[in-house]
């Protein structure tokens, strides 16, 4: 029939890669009066529309003899979910097509398919990648951590929708922290540790998001330490997420922070700017925006600090544009955020923190750009480097940028350095402080 003959032509008209990823998933549908094409998700479906709609149109034509409607939309994926493990690629598609019904608190809408990649998360979302395709068996934990709004939570999540959608029976228990330490405090109260144990030391995938909240809580730490060891025993999954480094969690037992070691441990850094740019494209879209790419610039050089917020600026611009009836300028953006951008212009400056660190140190401004590598100019250095990760929301590779175009870790270094001498030495910890103090007075 049709779609058979459309399939033979446009395999011959389209190079064997772009057919088996855009047409070949499509599953046609005949209506009575039209003929309907679905898609197993927007993505497929936008490029589609945009790029090859009007050839499958003209192919109808011929066929049918008459001009005839294409419908797209959205419909189930056409390949077939293996048991074991499929490839990459089609763990990031199918988790789009919205597993039958959700395990209790996963958010179908985070998936791999909708999460933007860049140097500041392609480690962790490869990682996550990994343990989704082969849970209990990759790394396990797997231990995601970083600022807040970086993506954590979704990750995680996406890791929990793939594993859901190839076997809809695993037991997929997504907790958060706080809830976790409710259940124990809860279970000790009714006295229904049994039951609770029976929950959590019976999953497939336990998946437990910013466990830094565990701090202090030592009873929630013994429970969560016997739950950990059961499922790491059973070579079921363990995944966690945190605002830091294992062995930096404050008041965390010191025999949890090793085994959180035992499988890998990634970072989610803040992401750079392109990266905001890309997400900004794709947030729009989703919303059925396309976004001019200045536009997109000019918002993802305002908000620097997370994708949380980044969202929330996009939404306030769409929203301004819907309540005042306008299309999306540089000016109605503008606007939109003005909040936001006075609130921006009153932090401090990197410009004004190497100024001042320069004048406190008595060196020239141009030295802290400078690739010198002098004692007397390396510290200076490193002490407004750490200042700006401190008073600014800029990255790591836009403070690395604004020093001359140094390398992130080189930022990085810096800022574990003064940590370190702010520690050892009374004198530093002091000018530290006076910086800070002139700084944000
Ligand atoms: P965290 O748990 O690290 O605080 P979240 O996972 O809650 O951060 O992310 C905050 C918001 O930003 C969510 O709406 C999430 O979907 C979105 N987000 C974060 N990282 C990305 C990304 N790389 N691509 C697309 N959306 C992202
Ligand atoms: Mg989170």
């Amino acid at each position: 029939e049709f779609w058979q003959s459309c399939l033979n032509h446009l395999a011959e008209d389209l190079p064997p890669q772009q057919f088996n990823t855009w047409i070949k998933p499509l599953k046609p549908a005949l209506d009575e009066d039209s003929f309907r094409l679905l898609a197993p998700n927007r993505f497929v479906l936008d490029w589609v529309k945009e790029k090859f709609l009007a050839r499958i149109e003209a192919l109808a034509l011929a066929y049918f003899g008459e001009p005839t409607e294409i419908n797209l939309g959205l419909g189930e994926p056409t390949f077939s979910m293996p048991r074991s493990v499929p490839s990459a690629v089609a763990a990031v598609i199918a988790p789009n097509t919205s597993p039958p019904e959700s395990p209790k608190r996963l958010n179908p809408t985070f998936t791999f398919d909708s999460f933007v990649t860049g140097k500041a998360n392609q480690l962790a979302r490869a990682a996550a990648i990994q343990v989704a395709e082969n849970p209990g068996t990759a790394y396990n934990p797997l231990f995601i951590y970083g600022g807040v709004g970086l993506g954590k939570t979704h990750l995680i999540q996406a890791i929990g929708n793939v594993v859901h959608t190839y076997n809809p029976a695993a037991r997929i228990s997504y907790i958060h922290a706080e809830n976790y330490v409710s259940d124990v405090v809860r279970a000790y109260r009714h006295k229904t540790f049994d039951d609770f144990k029976r929950h959590y030391h019976s999953l497939d995938l336990l998946l437990i998001d910013d466990i830094q909240f565990f701090s202090g809580k030592g009873r929630t730490q013994e429970e969560f330490f016997y739950a950990f060891n059961a499922l790491i025993e059973a070579r079921k999954q363990v995944i966690i997420t945190c605002d830091t480094y294992p062995k930096e969690i404050a008041g965390m037992e010191d025999r949890l922070k090793s085994r959180f070691g035992w499988g890998l441990t990634v970072a989610i850094e803040p992401p750079e700017l392109e990266m905001r740019v890309a997400i900004l494209l794709k947030k729009a879209l989703a919303e059925g925006v396309v976004l001019e790419e200045n536009i997109a610039f000019f918002i993802a050089k305002q908000v620097r600090s997370n994708v949380r917020e980044l969202e929330g600026a996009l939404k306030r611009v769409f929203a301004y544009a819907r309540f005042s009836a306008r299309g999306i300028s540089l000016d109605l953006v503008k606007e939109s955020l003005k909040d936001l951008l006075a609130v921006q212009s009153r932090q401090v400056s990197i410009e004004n923190i190497q100024k001042t660190v320069a004048d406190f140190y008595k060196i020239k401004v141009v030295e802290m750009y400078s690739k010198k590598r002098t004692r007397s100019l390396v510290r200076p250095r490193q002490m407004a480097m750490s200042l700006a990760k401190e008073l600014t929301s800029l990255s790591l590779p836009d403070i690395g940028d604004a020093f001359g175009g140094r390398d992130h870790t080189t930022v990085l270094h810096a800022c574990r350095k003064i940590v370190e001498l702010k520690e050892q030495d009374a004198a530093m910890s002091r000018e530290y402080a006076l910086l800070l103090q002139v700084l944000t007075s």
